[in-house]
């Protein structure tokens, strides 16, 4: 059994036996030089396969209009005008003749161009790289023989999880009437046009799972989009869980959908505020189904990853500016970035440390990077301006680290004033409560900041001394440890006594099973993932606060492990 983490864009559960279908096209792509004798035929041979190819999208367009929704046949429809486009079709006749290359040579670079000039921008335009890589696949298909893909063993119209490096349109709507339980791929995006189909056909789907690596066609697997996991060739034991979770998961259904339009309530009235955790940037587009309270944490160190140098204080602002402007009335916690052992990008130098969680961390790392944390700073208070955002410090000790990124949030507004740029002096401050100094110490930290998120994940991993990524060790632990739950339980008495927030925002937060104990610690402000939201909205609907009578050890016992791995 392995269990694979990844990003859910579908939620939803799905047992079954898995089809994959890699698609290595960068090795099997034909690259070879031609003489000037031949260019004339190379092109001949462009133009009759781009012919070719806009006919089949021009199919596409009429038959996914008569069986998908609307949104499918506009996807193709753009895609067809991709292909319409003349700057492309004559930008690959002339790399075939300057370049003299064969003509599947010259249509993957061009697309190749058009994908890193988008790789370059905004976020925004990052969806459009999968278009282009989507139009040039269509493309060049029709140059390709595809006699020798292996046959899938999974026979006829059986149950199947698709299982691909990358997902596209065509993949989606080719699978409409084929018994697909989910979608699993290993790259992707919220916003990609397959995301987009697979949400109207209301099919689970996650991305980001490390799939090429891992699975074979035929095996058997478990999709657990609602917990962000999918489990390769589960036990009995795990099969025989999920079945009952598929059964409640099929009957919840319904009720999920009702429940996210209505606020966060429990069954005798009491207010709760649930809000999200965000993790990429276009998860945002996510939240239109919902009614939610804000974003609890959104954490930016994927703004800085997968890239050859940090992202620019213009960069940022643009990103943190289209997300608090989208919900301007709700409050956006942005928290700066979290250089840890587990998400640092590549091009942060850190010296060689024994021991990363317990070394250049939090406020720790300011004197390494001080001007990424600047630029980042001035882009958040310039963004401020355009809605209801927070800024959230990641991991602290003591009041000495709240003091080291507050000195460095006064020293980005006098930059900014000198820059005439107008500052609003009002962004609320909070910090991450994940180690047991910080709980210890939250009598003075809460002095200083205006809220804070207890950080369980870390929290864990400090209070216990185990690491994160030591999954073992990590298991042998209830996740609800008493001496974790006392630090919680600490930290929620001291910040409510000085009426200011307490937000618990670590993954324990995604356990619906456990708001019953939440509730009676008197925490009423939660942050979880989207995929969960309505999941534990329902399940808040269900609890009386009045009733909720708790026997500590029986119920740290009761889900002792359950919602390990
Ligand atoms: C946590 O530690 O609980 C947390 C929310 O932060 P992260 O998981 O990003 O470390
Ligand atoms: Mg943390």
């Amino acid at each position: 059994m392995k269990i694979l983490k990844g990003q859910t864009i579908v939620s939803g559960i799905a047992l079954g036996k898995i089809c994959t279908i890699f698609n290595e096209e960068e090795k099997t792509i034909p690259h070879y030089s031609i003489l000037d004798s031949q260019i004339d035929i190379e092109i001949i041979r462009f133009n009759k396969g781009m012919d070719k190819a806009r006919n089949q999208l021009q199919e596409y367009v009429e038959e996914s209009y008569k069986t998908l929704d609307g949104n499918a046949s506009k996807i193709f429809y753009s895609h067809y005008m991709i292909l319409k486009d003349k700057n492309i079709s004559s930008s690959i006749i002339n790399s075939i003749k300057n370049n003299l290359i064969n003509v599947e040579h010259a249509i993957y670079d061009v697309f190749e161009n058009f994908i890193d000039l988008y790789r370059k921008k905004d976020m925004h335009f990052h969806e459009l790289i999968h278009d282009f890589q989507d139009v040039r696949e269509t493309l060049l298909n029709e140059f390709m023989n595809s006699d020798d893909d292996e046959p899938c063993p999974i026979p006829g119209k059986s149950p199947i999880i698709i299982v691909t490096k990358r997902l596209s349109p065509y993949m989606i709507n080719d699978m409409f009437d084929k018994n697909v339980l989910a979608f699993v791929s290993e790259e992707g995006g919220f916003t990609t046009h397959a995301s987009v189909l697979a949400r109207s056909m209301g099919i689970p789907m996650m991305f980001n799972v490390p799939v090429t690596s891992f699975c074979n066609c035929n095996d058997f697997a478990i999709v657990d989009a609602e917990n962000e996991k999918f489990i390769l060739n589960p036990d009995n034991s795990t099969i025989k869980d999920y079945e009952i979770k598929v059964e409640v998961f099929k009957q919840n259904q319904e009720k999920y959908k009702s429940i996210s339009k209505l606020p966060a309530k429990t069954k005798d009235n009491l207010n709760v505020d649930l809000k999200v955790n965000i993790n990429l940037p276009n998860e945002i587009y996510l939240l239109k189904e919902h009614n939610f309270d804000g974003i609890g944490l959104l954490r930016t160190e994927f703004i800085f990853l997968g890239k050859t140098q940090p992202p620019s204080e213009d960069e940022q602002f643009q990103t943190y500016k289209k997300i608090v402007s989208l919900y301007k009335d709700k409050p956006v916690t942005i928290r700066l970035l979290d250089i840890g052992s587990d998400k640092t990008p590549a091009y942060l130098e850190l010296p060689h440390q024994v021991n990363p969680d317990l070394g250049i961390k939090g406020a720790r790392s300011v004197n390494y990077f001080k001007e990424i944390f600047m630029n980042q700073i001035k882009a958040l208070i310039r963004a401020a301006e355009y809605g209801n955002l927070r800024i959230l410090y990641p991991m602290v000790t003591d009041i000495s680290d709240i003091k080291i990124f507050s000195g460095l949030i006064e020293e980005a507004k006098n930059e900014l004033s000198l820059r005439n740029i107008k500052i609003n002096q009002e962004i609320p401050i909070g910090a991450m409560i994940e180690t047991p100094s910080a709980a210890i110490m939250i009598d003075q930290i809460i002095e200083n900041v205006d809220f804070v998120n207890i950080g369980s994940n870390d929290l864990f991993q400090y209070t216990l001394a185990v690491s994160r990524e030591h999954q073992d060790i990590y298991s042998s632990y209830p996740i609800f440890h008493p001496a974790v739950l006392r630090l919680i339980k600490m930290v929620v008495e001291k910040v409510t006594e000085k009426n200011k927030e307490v937000c618990l925002c670590g993954e324990i937060a995604n356990i619906e099973e456990a708001y019953p104990l939440f509730l009676d610690m008197d925490l009423t402000s939660f942050s979880v993932s989207v995929s969960k939201h309505s999941v534990v909205k329902l399940k808040l609907s269900e609890i009386d606060k009045t009733k909720i009578q708790i026997v500590f050890d029986d119920f740290i016992n009761k889900i002792r492990n359950e919602n390990k791995n």
